[in-house]
C-alpha cells in the first residue's frame, strides 16, 4: 500500500505493517455499521487523562474525515473513582459501559491508592469491570515494527519479524478463584491463599477464541500451562486439545510449560504465532511478549465477551513516574481505538486509517521518550504533539483500502 503525507516536507510511502487483529467470532461481533456510536471513555489515572486527550484529538479528525460520529462520554474507574465515589468501578460507570456501543479505557492505578484495602484498590475496579461485562478473552498483539527494531532490548535478528498474539483468559483462574484470603493457623501464623480454578466450559470458550484467532493467522497455536505440576493445568490441556482437534482441523496445536514459554519468548520468539493461556500466565507472558516490541507504550489490546461491548485499552499501566509531564506515549491508546473501530464499530477502513497514520508518524521520525533511542536521529516529542501529528496524518493521508488489508489476526 502506498500513502503520501501531504502535510509538509515529507513525501513518504509505507507498507502498513501495523494491522491489529481481526478477531471477533461472529457470535461476539457487536452489530452493524452505524452513523453515530455511543462510546464510553474511561481516562482513569496517572497518564490516562493525557493519552485520552491525545486520542480524542485523533478520533475527532477521524470522524470529520470519514463522516461519522462518536459520542464520547466519560465515566469513572480506578483511583479517581475511589476518590470521587468511594468505589473503583461505580454502578453508574458499569451501566454506562453496558449501554454503549464500545468502551475505550486508558489506564488505572497509582501510588496514592497502593495501601488501600483490596476493595478500594484501582485494580479491583478493573477486575470488576471485566467480570461484570463478561470480558473473558483478552487479545494482545505483539508485533515488531521495522521502525522500532532498535527499541527492543533484544538483538535485531531475534525480534525482526516477530508477530505474536497472546490470547489470555480474563475472568477465571487464581484472580477470581474462591476461597481466598489471609487467615491465621492454629500456631498463630498468618496464611495467605488463592485458588487456581478453571471449569471445563471456561477453558472450552477461550480455546475456541484462540482456535479462531490462530486459524486466521499462521495456523499455529501454542497452549501454555503447568500441567506437570498443576491439576487445573491438566484439565486445561485436555480441554484445549479436544476443542482444537475436533473443531479447528486447520490449526496445529502444541503445548508448552509456562516456564519454558517464558524462556522461549526471549530466546526465539519467531517460533510463536498464537499463544493461549490462563489468566495469570497470560498476564505475565503478554507483558513479556510486549517487551519484544520495545515499549509498553505501543501495545493495544482488546477484551471481548460473547456479546455486549468490548473494552479496548493499552497494555500499559498508569505510569505514575511520568504522569502529568507530557512524556507519555499515546500510540497504544490510539491503536486500541483502532481495534475498537474494527471489532465493535464495524469500521475496518477507519481502523486501518488510524494504524497507517501511527506508522507514518514513526516514519516521520518523531518519538516519545519511551521509544527514542540515543542515536536514532529522531525528534523527541511529547504526548500532546504525538497526538496532533497522528491527527494531522489522519486528515491528510490517502484513504487505505480495506481490500488490501492484511488479514492478520
Ligand atoms: P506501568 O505500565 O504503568 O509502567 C511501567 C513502565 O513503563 C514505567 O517506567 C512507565 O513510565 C512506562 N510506561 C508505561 N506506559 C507508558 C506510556 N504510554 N508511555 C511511556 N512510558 C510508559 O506499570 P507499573 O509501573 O507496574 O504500574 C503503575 C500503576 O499502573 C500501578 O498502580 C499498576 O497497578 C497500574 N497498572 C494498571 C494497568 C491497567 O490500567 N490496565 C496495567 C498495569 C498496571
Amino acid at each position: 500500500m502506498k500513502f503520501v503525507i501531504a502535510t509538509g516536507l515529507l513525501l513518504l510511502s509505507c507498507t502498513s505493517g501495523f494491522v491489529t487483529p481481526h478477531y471477533k467470532s461472529s457470535s461476539a461481533l457487536n452489530g452493524a455499521k452505524k452513523d453515530t456510536y455511543e462510546v464510553t471513555l474511561l481516562p482513569g489515572d496517572g497518564i490516562g487523562p493525557e493519552i485520552t486527550e491525545a486520542t480524542k484529538v485523533v478520533l475527532e479528525k477521524l470522524c470529520e474525515r470519514c463522516d461519522f460520529s462518536l459520542n464520547l462520554k466519560e465515566a469513572l474507574i480506578g483511583g479517581i473513582a475511589i476518590d470521587e465515589k468511594n468505589d473503583p468501578f461505580p454502578k453508574e460507570s458499569l451501566d454506562q459501559c453496558l449501554a454503549s456501543d464500545s468502551v475505550l479505557l486508558a489506564c488505572i492505578g497509582g501510588y496514592k491508592w497502593d495501601t488501600n484495602p483490596r476493595e478500594l484498590r484501582p485494580e479491583t475496579g478493573l477486575l470488576k469491570m471485566r467480570k461484570e461485562m463478561g470480558l473473558f478473552a483478552n487479545l494482545r498483539p505483539a508485533k515488531v515494527l521495522p521502525q522500532l527494531l532498535d527499541a527492543s532490548t533484544l538483538k535485531r535478528e531475534v525480534v525482526e519479524g516477530v508477530d505474536v498474539m497472546v490470547v489470555r483468559e480474563l475472568t477465571g483462574d487464581v484472580y477470581f478463584g474462591e476461597p481466598k484470603g489471609i487467615d491465621t493457623d492454629a500456631d498463630g501464623q498468618r496464611i495467605g491463599y488463592n485458588n487456581m480454578i478453571y471449569s471445563e466450559s471456561e477453558i472450552d470458550r477461550i480455546a475456541r477464541v484462540a482456535g479462531d484467532v490462530a486459524s486466521k493467522r499462521g495456523g499455529k497455536l501454542c497452549s501454555v500451562d503447568k500441567a506437570n505440576v498443576l491439576d487445573v493445568s491438566q484439565l486445561w490441556r485436555e480441554v484445549v486439545t479436544s476443542v482444537i482437534d475436533k473443531d479447528f482441523p486447520d490449526v496445529t496445536l502444541s503445548h508448552m510449560y509456562v516456564d519454558n514459554c517464558a524462556m522461549q519468548l526471549i530466546r526465539w520468539p519467531k517460533q510463536f504465532d498464537t499463544i493461549v493461556c490462563g489468566n495469570i500466565f497470560g498476564d505475565i507472558l503478554s507483558d513479556e511478549a510486549s517487551m519484544l516490541v520495545g515499549s509498553l507504550g505501543m501495545l493495544p489490546s482488546a477484551s471481548i465477551g460473547e456479546d455486549g461491548p468490548g473494552v479496548f485499552e493499552p497494555c500499559h499501566g498508569s505510569a505514575p513516574d511520568i504522569a502529568g509531564e507530557d512524556k507519555a506515549n499515546p500510540l497504544a491508546m490510539i491503536l486500541s481505538a483502532a481495534m475498537m473501530l474494527r471489532y465493535d464499530l464495524s469500521r475496518p477502513q477507519e481502523a486501518l486509517l488510524l494504524e497507517t497514520a501511527v506508522e507514518m508518524a514513526l516514519d516521520a521520525n518523531v518519538r516519545t521518550a519511551d521509544i527514542k533511542q540515543d542515536n536514532d536521529k529522531c525528534k523527541l516529542i511529547g504526548c500532546k504533539e504525538m497526538g496532533t501529528i497522528v491527527a494531522d496524518l489522519v486528515e491528510t493521508i490517502d484513504m487505505p483500502s480495506v481490500e488490501e488489508e492484511k488479514i492478520a489476526v
